[in-house]
């Protein structure tokens, strides 16, 4: 949707096909983890308000709660709590759901955009040199002609069947439910995680706001680990976490709505796509799928709508090659993770890459040990989690002190 917002402001015409309806009120089976916990990260955050203008004021008018990852949040990380002091690092907590019907209502609004419903695409078909796509055809027989393609069909769209993929699958899995906490405003933090850590950790779990005063209570596993979908193993589970926070929140909570689970979210990435055409872009989870407990996926797919914007303003033209840049230090840094897990299995990665993951792993635990205890080192490390800077910012922390 971001990206059809930003074509919108480069073509008269932009159709947005999508396989479901636009009631996202309903079941979406284009994107089956809607009811998961969808946080945007402080970059996707500040990328979301650039896209769309003053849509930060819509969403906190919607009920979407505001959280300073510094104070609000008890996060117990691999080496204990992270310390609390006030940061810059700011975003909004509320549903998938209000974050898209939020941006369909501007999609609405465009004149230059048409929605096109329940088009499920299926495949292309070309020009006769096959370098170029004339048009996307449908599962029902329909096609729609185009002059430039943008692929943004999501971790199970259409072309991946055929493409090759890189597979770090760590097995991790979420459940889900909405609660009601009474009295929220007295707990001591406004959001709280128990992170995995493998390879001792394989459960964790937390708590977060969103609108209308509920919040998203969700768990995680990792290799062997499966959390129930059934809430007294629910209740279990967070009390078998590494710190009580989560569990002693739950006790009091009502349970709204059935607790769902998801179980395929392995990490992938495209490495030799279906089709490739000098018109055709893939972006967001089409390029690359996440492992989503790194939170890393929206801010990934706003970034890649702001570069797409950046490419037809500045050069006329897309090119592939900057989006799989995007990708890539998300990519290492939650693959790095994932193959901690015993029995995380590999597809198509190659040594060199394992070894990049591994040594980013080793300087992963010396920032996250810093972080732990000494709150300037955590406040840095945040900014990096968060995508407002580079990874390379966390050398300093992350290599031994001489002298
Ligand atoms: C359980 C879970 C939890 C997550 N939590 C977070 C989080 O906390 N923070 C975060 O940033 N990210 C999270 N993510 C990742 C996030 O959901 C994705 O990174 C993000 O939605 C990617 O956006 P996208 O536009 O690329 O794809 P999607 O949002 O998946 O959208 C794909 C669109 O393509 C449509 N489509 C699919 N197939 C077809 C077809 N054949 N024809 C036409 N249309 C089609 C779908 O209907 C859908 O509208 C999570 C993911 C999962 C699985």
């Amino acid at each position: 949707m971001s990206a059809a917002h930003v074509l919108s402001q480069h073509f008269e015409r932009v159709l947005l096909v999508d396989r479901d309806g636009q009631d996202v009120a309903h079941e979406r089976q284009g994107v089956p983890q809607v009811d998961h916990l969808h946080v945007l990260m402080r970059r996707g955050w500040l990328a979301f308000n650039e896209l769309f203008q003053g849509i930060g004021e819509e969403l906190i008018r919607a009920g979407a709660a505001e959280v300073d990852w510094g104070t609000n949040c008890y996060w117990v990380g691999r080496f204990g709590a992270f310390p609390r002091p006030p940061s810059d690092i700011t975003s909004r907590l509320c549903s998938r759901r209000l974050l898209e019907k939020t941006v369909r209502a501007r999609l609405a609004s465009n004149p230059r955009i048409e929605l096109v419903e329940h088009f499920e695409a299926e495949t292309f078909r070309w020009d006769s040199s096959r370098s170029r796509l004339l048009a996307v055809k449908a599962r029902d027989g329909r096609d729609l002609e185009a002059s430039l393609f943008v692929d943004a069909s999501g971790r199970n769209g259409p072309f991946r069947s055929k493409a090759v993929l890189e597979k770090v699958d760590a097995r991790a899995s979420y459940a889900t439910c909405v609660v009601r906490i009474p009295h929220a405003e007295r707990l001591p933090f406004r959001q709280a995680y128990v992170q995995v850590c493998a390879p001792h950790h394989l459960r964790g779990g937390g708590i977060n706001p969103i609108e209308d005063g509920f919040h998203l209570a969700m768990m995680v596993g990792a290799g062997h680990e499966m959390p129930p979908g059934d809430k007294e193993g629910f209740l279990d589970y967070a009390r078998s976490l590494r710190d009580p926070c989560v569990a002693q929140v739950l006790s009091e909570a009502e349970f709204v709505g059935p607790i769902r689970c998801f179980r395929r979210m392995a990490g992938t990435r495209v490495l030799r796509p279906a089709f490739q055409a000098d018109n055709l872009v893939t972006v967001g989870d089409a390029l690359c799928a996440l492992n989503p407990v790194y939170g890393q996926g929206m801010t990934v797919s706003l970034l890649s709508a702001l570069e797409l914007g950046r490419q037809l303003a500045q050069e006329g033209r897309t090119s592939q090659k900057r989006f799989n840049e995007l990708v890539a230090g998300p990519w290492l840094t939650a693959a790095g993770e994932d193959l901690r897990v015993p029995g995380c299995t590999l597809e198509n990665v190659s040594v060199r890459e394992r070894l990049t993951m591994r040594f980013n792993s080793i300087l992963g635990d010396r920032v996250m040990l810093r972080a732990t205890f000494d709150p300037d080192a955590h406040q840095r490390a945040m900014r990096v989690l968060h995508m407002v800077d580079p990874p390379s910012a966390l050398l300093p922390l992350a290599l031994p002190r001489v002298g």
